[in-house]
């Protein structure tokens, strides 16, 4: 038996650590030599592993070798610069470590006491963050796990911002809420809808123009219809990004609405608000300084490791008007001093995740975090050039930012059907090669190819390659 009712030994902690760095550090090294995707099937890993727990100790190199045996054949390999499906996200290497170090500590910022530096590490780290942005001061920031998560705690404002005592009576005796969103919003918006008692009725999804965008009449047409028939109107959300195609809803003209309607007006720009950091792209964030609240994650397109995703909110007050509720053993003598954090949520507990983007920062200065958007934005711009040049594929969005939707078009197919069973076929083949990973979407009913540049190892070349590879396999489709 080792260290009998204690922790590993500090000799050992160094042996396994170094072990386990140098694990990551080869895998980081060798990830190209991955299939993207793991072929294995359901149930696979499960079945490789015990059903039941080990009784007594195991050492570490049997853990390190099941890891290797067992859990790497069934990773999908997020790390992988030909992961170009989804939001591709990366973790870059000072961000992999402050996660360490924040286990280390493994402390709970639930009040300002609990951790006086992860409530001021955090609470300065969201400034740099906004000012990288360029948002404006008045804007907080709240670092949350997802974004889901973001918008359900600033649609959770929006509730509160109402003032019809839903904190104290509940939902069933108010008037129906209404929040107004794209067809192209994301499917969080829903599901914060469903757990804050509006239902999935409570949402009118607005439609969309030809590039994606939201209709501003329709929204206003929606608003009034609302109004006369007795339902409040409570919360627009406006994308910048949307998740099929990245499309960015008119937000200066939504906020005009929204001011003159006095409706909250949250921004989710989960996947594209790093993109406010260049000057260049500073047009897709027009009136961006008249949200309530705008919600962009680290963990993205930042090299952050996943979990973090930051909500910048205007009236901070009325979210912890929403959630602050403070038992008896966690006042302290501060209180009146500090911020403490588990008033503005859900949860209590809070990890110290401000350490990741304070590292991710520091070591690649704003500068370098620039250059890489900046590089994948150009590289991603390229890919959509091959696509336009090409006589067999076409685009089917516009390519703001780094994704880019298109399909293998041959010229002498028209039927519509047919080119989307093509292209479902296409992508399966890519996909099945391990070499490229792509993801799609369905838009006006065509099948759409997407693919998307925002990892912190993807350079031109594997664009290049992932190119070659889809004209290749493309035309070795029959149909
Ligand atoms: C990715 C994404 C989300 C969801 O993000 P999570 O952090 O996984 O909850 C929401 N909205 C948009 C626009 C996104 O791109």
């Amino acid at each position: 038996m080792k260290n009998k009712n204690l922790d590993m030994s500090k000799d050992e902690f160094i042996s396994v650590g170094k072990k386990l760095i140098n694990w990551s550090a080869h895998y980081l090294e060798n990830i190209e030599s991955f299939p993207v995707l793991p072929n294995v099937k359901p149930g696979e890993i499960k079945n490789k592993l015990p059903q039941s727990p080990p009784e007594s100790a195991e050492d570490f190199e049997s853990i390190i070798s099941d890891l290797d045996k067992i859990i790497l054949p069934g990773i999908t390999h997020w790390q992988h610069p030909n992961f170009m499906a989804y939001f591709a996200s990366t973790a870059s290497g000072p961000g992999i470590l402050a996660d360490l170090i924040s286990s280390t500590f493994n402390s709970n910022g639930m009040i300002w006491k609990t951790s006086p530096s992860l409530t001021e590490l955090e609470q300065t780290v969201l400034i740099w963050y906004r000012k990288i942005l360029g948002f404006p001061e008045n804007f907080k920031g709240l670092v949350y796990d997802t974004a889901s998560v973001s918008s359900l705690h600033a649609i959770a404002a929006a509730r509160e911002n109402l003032n019809l005592g839903i904190r104290e009576k509940g939902m069933s005796s108010i008037p129906k809420l209404r929040l107004y969103c794209s067809e192209h919003a994301h499917s969080s918006i829903d599901k914060a809808c469903l757990t804050l008692g509006l239902g999935l009725d409570g949402i009118k999804k607005i439609p969309v123009n030809e590039n994606f965008e939201m209709i501003t009449e329709e929204l206003e047409k929606a608003i009034q219809e609302d109004k006369s028939n007795g339902i409040i109107p409570m919360c627009v959300v406006a994308t910048i990004g949307t998740t099929s195609t990245t499309s960015v809803d008119p937000v200066d003209k939504i906020s005009e609405i929204c001011q003159r309607e006095n409706i909250w007006l949250h921004v989710d720009a989960a996947y594209a608000g790093v993109t406010s950091m260049l000057p260049e792209m500073k047009k897709y964030f027009s009136g961006i300084e008249n949200a309530d609240s705008i919600v962009s994650n680290p963990h993205k397109w930042l090299f952050v490791p996943i979990d973090f995703s930051v909500l910048f909110i205007r009236k901070h007050e009325v979210l912890k008007k929403a959630f602050s509720l403070v038992p008896e053993y966690l006042k302290t003598n501060e209180d009146s001093e500090v911020e403490n954090y588990m008033d503005y949520g859900i949860q209590l507990g809070r990890r110290f995740r401000a350490l990741k983007l304070w590292f991710v920062i520091r070591y690649f200065g704003v500068e370098g975090l620039r250059e890489r958007i900046r590089e994948h934005i150009k590289i991603a711009h390229q890919f959509a050039e091959w696509i336009d040049k090409s006589e067999s594929f076409e685009r089917l969005a516009p390519t703001p930012f780094s994704t880019v939707c298109f399909r293998y078009k041959p010229k002498h197919i028209k039927d519509e059907n047919i080119l989307n069973q093509i292209n479902e076929e296409l992508i399966n083949e890519i996909n099945n090669t391990g070499k490229l990973f792509l993801s799609h979407t369905k838009l006006n009913g065509k099948f759409t190819i997407r693919l998307v540049v925002s990892g912190i190892r993807q350079e031109e070349r594997h664009v290049k390659e992932a190119f070659k590879l889809i004209d290749g396999i493309s035309k070795q489709i029959n149909y």
